[in-house]
């Protein structure tokens, strides 16, 4: 597990810290995106400003992904492996209306858009809003 964990790191020019170690590790047990504050309550010790320069780290390095899912907190999501965060990487992000919680959908590609010539693309934020499969059970 901490092999992973650190081998994950590394792909990734990411220095292994033990905080870096830690927040990935939370990450990778997440089914969902998790926003600062929702992180901050699973470190009972670590400070606001570590844990936020943790995540630009990552996001940075194409670790992890944001997501702005119009609820006011940016969230953060782990990438795949393969991820370059090109907007040909990108994928649809579905939000629960019940539970809050964000998914990635990462098997759902966001369509084509066909920019008019001389608009140049740099990513899309694509959230589809609805019931999770937890919640409509
Ligand atoms: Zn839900
Ligand atoms: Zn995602």
């Amino acid at each position: 597990m901490q092999k992973d964990i650190d081998s994950k790191l590394n792909a990734k020019n990411i220095k292994p810290t033990a905080m870096r170690q830690l927040v990935l590790q939370v990450l990778t047990k997440q089914s969902t995106a998790i926003s600062l504050p929702e992180l901050e309550n699973k470190f009972e010790k670590a400070d606001k400003a570590t844990l936020y320069r943790t995540l630009k780290t990552f996001e940075k390095n194409k670790l992890i992904h944001s997501i702005d899912d119009g609820t006011g907190s940016i969230k953060y999501a782990l990438c795949k492996d393969s991820c370059e965060c090109h907007p040909d990487d990108l994928h649809v992000h579905f939000l629960c209306t019940h539970c809050n919680q964000t998914y990635c959908l990462n098997d759902i590609s966001v369509p084509n858009i066909n920019l008019p010539s001389s608009f140049s693309l740099e990513s899309v934020n694509m959230v589809v809003k609805g019931i999770c499969s937890v919640c409509s059970k």
